[in-house]
């Protein structure tokens, strides 16, 4: 479709538009078709080979809602979920949305810190984890009437999940969910300073894996026969909407898995016939150079996506070599867009190309523009500059951060992404670049503004500014440019050590470099810019 030339330059999908029922509560769109079913398989534990069915997630997620309520848990109250891949998982997160509660998810190997800091920031009520996580929000817990909820053996003081499946009947009052309400809080940092509350809600959600999932021609997409495998972190939106949700509402078998380990994810693969995985690129990676591949049967995937972070085009192909069969194609997503922008047609059996390097195609019954970065003016096919997306995907905005909001969905409601890209001619999409600060080690976020202002806390730094370094295995690591206080002869492993003792393993820094002063704007902004070129240049200490 061509861009309309009257005042801006519009993108829209190759597809065409699909009516979205953007009324329906997540909940009840993604069971809208169960009956047809609903005795299938939906919910296959890889570990332990435990099937649910549809209708046993349905009973099970109603009956969780029932029991958040008598656990007094109330509309608009948010749940904490800070758990693995786990079916607990899956009903905790659809019984919040019966409830008409709020899931915010985290990461389960954050450290304490880090929980506690997302758990006061979304004000969370309750928290539902398994009994390893629990020292480290018992304290905190205890002394903010927060309940702790475990899917396993509770130690004192916490209550077993069955406390929220067993009630004895139904007992839910009337819930009226407006489209509006938010239904999951996702933390991201956007495309400046700390993790911020994303507030998706139940309309955004609904747009978004209709954007994905849902249309007339059945060719095009994931079908109930198809098997996932749901590798990646249900924390992260990207597994959590595109495998999860659009899985529940096409009605396919999902397999979830804890933690990717190459053989008991090909033996996965192989004994349920897997035929969609959705993954990041280190996995891709993994599998590209995987000796062990060749021993199994893998036959059955016919979709292979990758997103989260950049694919180079030479490991995509190097990919698609090792899965003839399946079609292999990129997404690209940001959590605050809801968060995906653009997919390639990897669903697709009718012989649509699939571009090395594209991101696919803007989501359908969306707007997308490329705004050059100075002017703001948008941009025509082929020249790259700032993508931005506007629908009713997007995110509500940040919580409790209308400044943070503002800067990033702007009065004509386009979402800023901070990525730099163009649209082919072919209405493809190719990301060469970000503006922003993000990170991303192996697809998870780091956000230079978290680490820098734990390095200030050192009493032998003076200043520090943090940047992403090129890693083959990781994509990007976390390195620190340093100022010592004066006198100071405080050493990188002691600044490495500082940080890793309060971070999760993916935001410790990697390389500390000794500099006599950060470059800044006169505004005070760091350049980040120079200190990216002095790693390309072989910065020395
Ligand atoms: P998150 O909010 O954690 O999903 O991170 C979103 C960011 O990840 C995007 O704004 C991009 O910078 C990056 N990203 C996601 N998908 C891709 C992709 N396919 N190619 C390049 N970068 C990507």
């Amino acid at each position: 479709m061509e861009p309309k030339t009257t005042e801006e330059i519009i993108f829209r999908s190759k597809l065409p538009d699909i009516y979205i029922p953007k009324h329906l509560p997540l909940h009840s769109y993604c069971f809208e078709n169960i009956s047809k079913f609903s005795s299938r398989p939906c919910l296959i534990n890889g570990a332990t080979g435990e099937e649910y069915t549809y209708a046993d997630v349905e009973l099970t997620s109603r009956r969780v809602a029932a029991g958040l309520n008598k656990l007094g848990v109330q509309q608009g109250d948010t749940i904490m979920i800070l758990l693995p891949n786990s079916p607990e998982f899956v009903f905790a997160f659809l019984g919040a949305s019966y409830r008409g509660a709020i899931s915010t998810m985290a990461n389960p190997f954050f450290t304490p810190a880090e929980v506690i800091k997302q758990a006061k920031a979304s004000n969370s009520k309750m928290i539902i984890t398994q009994s390893s996580y629990v020292e480290k929000v018992k304290d905190f817990a205890s002394q903010n009437g927060v309940k702790i909820i475990c899917i396993d053996s509770p130690p004192e003081g916490c209550l077993p999940f069955s406390e929220l499946t067993q009630t004895e009947k139904l007992s839910l009052p009337e819930v009226k969910i407006n489209p509006d309400d938010v239904v999951s809080l996702p933390y991201s940092s956007g495309t400046t300073g700390l993790p911020k509350g994303v507030m998706l809600t139940h309309k955004s959600l609904v747009t978004s894996v209709a954007q994905q999932v849902d249309g007339e021609n059945p060719n095009l997409y994931m079908h109930s026969d198809d098997v996932m495998l749901c590798v990646l972190p249900l924390f992260h939106i990207y597994s959590l909407n595109s495998i999860l949700l659009c899985g529940l509402r096409v009605g396919v078998a999902i397999v979830l898995m804890q933690k990717f380990e190459i053989v008991p994810f090909l033996e996965l693969i192989q004994k349920y016939k897997v035929t969609i995985g959705l993954f990041v690129p280190p996995i891709v990676l993994a599998i590209a150079k995987s000796p062990v591949i060749e021993n199994y049967d893998l036959s059955s995937i016919r979709t292979v996506m990758s997103g989260a972070a950049p694919l180079g085009k030479e490991l995509e192909d190097a990919v698609r070599a090792k899965f003839p069969n399946a079609k292999l194609g990129q997404g690209y997503g940001m959590t605050e867009a809801g968060p995906v922008l653009a997919m390639c047609l990897a669903f697709a059996k009718e012989p649509y190309e699939i571009k090395s390097g594209a991101c696919g195609t803007v989501v359908r019954n969306a707007d997308m523009k490329i705004a050059d970065p100075e002017t703001g003016a948008s941009l025509p096919r082929n020249q790259p500059g700032e993508i931005c997306i506007r629908g009713d995907q997007i995110m509500k905005g940040y919580l409790n951060d209308p400044e943070a909001t503002a800067a990033t969905i702007d009065s004509e409601g386009w979402l800023h992404t901070g990525d730099i890209g163009f649209i082919d001619d072919d209405d493809e999409l190719f990301i060469v670049d970000r503006l922003k600060e993000i990170i991303k080690y192996k697809g998870f976020q780091v956000a230079p503004a978290e680490l820098e202002a734990l390095l200030l806390t050192h009493p032998n730094i003076s200043d520090a500014a943090v940047v992403g370094m090129k890693d083959e295995l990781a994509g990007e690591v976390p390195v620190a440019f340093v100022v010592r206080s004066s006198g100071s002869d405080v050493t990188e492993d002691a600044i490495k050590q500082f940080i890793s003792k309060q971070v999760v393993f993916y935001k410790r820094i990697n390389r500390v470099f000794f500099v006599d002063a950060i470059p800044k704007a006169p505004s005070g902004k760091i350049l980040r810019k120079e200190l990216r070129a002095k790693l390309v240049a072989g910065v020395q200490n």
